[in-house]
């Protein structure tokens, strides 16, 4: 490794960026991220914010909301524009950090980056198509018109898994509609939404419109959620935080939006061309680690091929390269951290208790290269049952369930039986049987022949059930969300 290499991958220390200037927290605390694939390699250090820090961030945001709201939509569009050329020319730096800090191959990450300047010209282009309706009126000489307006200050609350992604999808809708924003990403990998506003800042949005605060949720993002000068608040994450949200949210009748936890299905009927389905499977269920929210982790089989299917999974599982995502061939990375590892590990244990059969992978990888990492290697569990806790609770992880069924009816009856509706996929040459399914899964996106994850940033994205809370994100109408409507009785 020469000098300059050296310094470049040297820890660097990162401040929130509030009313326009980069800060440390109020109490000078800090806490730092470490690469999960070399646990030696401290990634940045952050700062630990508070409660304080927040309404700081909270002020700021009230204060420009105004200024940033008079400029004209398709101006604001612009400064979208240009952001999005200025994160494209850093992309690949953008992406090394995404891969250092969380953990998803280069390639994956190169692609993330990639779909966040796509999520920032769409909503750019939004700007001169943020449009009311002009309706007739009942009585004479009257028009009536709505018109959007922003709500003020919203919260974003994000995870780490899609760590520049999830921060662009909500700040790029929320921003053209004329919102002020505080971001508040995920402490395990707060790096590439930093980098997402390091790029709107240059681009021009005015001082004080973006606000990004770290620290831990207990405070930074419970101040975001109770405090009255926010509007609303878009949050993705686990359930469990996105329970307490609304209930917090309940109590001052703030609109809220959640996206959460998935267990979702892949079907694959015996009238499936085999490979393809093999690839979807193995795509949806492993890549990133199996740490997207749109994952399969359940595949549910038609009887007739289950054990044939079965050892197709795991002659590819085996196959899989896993290692650290900048080096070229590896398929998985580690998990996002040790807690995330314990619960891989906990529930291959779980599955096995409960009677189903590990059919290949699911042990800790921890030598030679793997050394210092959060390894393990991709799970198949045979012969799952529905009731199981393997077939019903969110792993996160690369640990994949196959469940036996009888038939279509029996699929979609097991697909079902779950708390969870954020994604679906059917594996079947029958469009009878793809058209069953997508009328009949319980599920907000749903598949047919492609894997359960992948999704496109153009087009609305949310779960339905347990998953999903409130409108919609993505698409035309995120904005929704965003904007309230005025309706407008003129009589000229
Ligand atoms: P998490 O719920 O632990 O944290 C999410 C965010 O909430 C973080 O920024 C965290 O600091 C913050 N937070 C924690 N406690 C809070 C509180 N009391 N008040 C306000 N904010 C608080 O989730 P995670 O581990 O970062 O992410 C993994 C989860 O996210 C998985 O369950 C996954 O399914 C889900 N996810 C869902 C989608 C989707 O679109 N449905 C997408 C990606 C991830």
């Amino acid at each position: 490794m020469d000098g300059r290499t050296q310094v470049r991958v040297m820890s660097e220390t990162f401040r929130n960026f509030i009313g326009g200037a980069w800060v440390g927290s109020s109490s000078g605390r800090t806490f730092e991220t470490r690469n999960p694939a070399n646990t030696d390699e401290v990634i940045g250090s952050y700062p630990e914010s508070d409660a304080a820090d927040a309404r700081e961030a909270i002020g700021a945001a009230r204060k420009a909301q105004p200024i940033w709201a008079a400029i004209p939509a398709p101006k604001r569009g612009e400064i979208l524009h240009r952001a999005a050329n200025i994160l494209e020319s850093r992309a690949d730096a953008v992406a090394r950090d995404m891969t250092r800090e969380e953990g998803k191959t280069l390639p994956e990450a190169r692609g993330e980056v990639n779909r966040a300047v796509n999520i920032l010209r769409y909503y750019g282009g939004e700007g001169a198509r943020l449009s009311g309706q002009l309706t007739p009126s009942e009585r004479d000489r009257v028009v009536i018109q709505t018109l959007r307006r922003p709500l003020g200050v919203v919260g974003l609350i994000t995870p780490w898994n899609f760590p520049i992604a999830i921060p662009a999808w909500k700040t790029a809708p929320a921003l053209i509609a004329g919102n002020a924003v505080v971001l508040k990403p995920s402490d395990l990998a707060p790096l590439c939404a930093l980098r997402l506003v390091q790029a709107l800042d240059e681009a021009g949005v005015t001082k004080g419109a973006l606000n990004f605060i770290t620290g831990p949720g207990s405070k930074v993002g419970h101040e975001i959620v109770t405090n009255p000068s926010v509007k609303a608040i878009s949050f993705t994450g686990s359930v469990a935080t996105g329970s307490g949200i609304a209930v917090e949210a309940a109590k001052r009748r703030v609109r809220v939006q959640l996206e959460m936890g998935g267990k979702n299905p892949t079907v694959v009927l015996a009238d499936a061309d085999i490979p393809d389905a093999v690839a979807n499977v193995i795509n949806s269920a492993f890549f990133s680690t199996g740490q997207r929210c749109t994952a399969t982790s359940r595949v549910i089989v038609e009887a007739p091929i289950a054990e044939e299917f079965t050892q197709a999974l795991v002659k590819r599982s085996r196959e899989l390269k896993v290692g650290n995502g900048l080096e070229a061939g590896i398929d998985l990375g580690p998990s996002v951290d040790e807690r995330q590892l314990a619960t891989v590990l906990d529930y291959v244990a779980i599955g096995q208790q409960e009677g189903a059969r590990l059919a290949c992978g699911g042990e800790r990888l921890s030598t030679g290269v793997h050394a210092r990492g959060y390894f393990s290697s991709p799970a198949v569990l045979a012969d799952v049952r529905p009731a199981m806790r393997v077939a019903q609770e969110e792993i996160f992880g690369p640990v994949l369930a196959v469940l036996p069924a009888r038939n279509l009816d029996d699929a979609i009856g097991i697909a079902n039986d779950i708390e969870f509706g954020l994604s679906a996929a059917i594996c079947t040459r029958s469009l009878t049987s793809a058209y069953e399914f997508l009328n009949r899964i319980e599920a907000g996106l749903v598949m047919v022949n492609l894997p359960s994850a992948g999704v496109e940033y153009h087009v609305p994205f949310g779960g339905s059930k347990g998953s999903s809370l409130g409108m919609r994100e993505q698409g035309p109408v995120a904005t929704d969300f965003y904007t309230e409507l005025k309706t407008v009785y003129l009589k000229y």
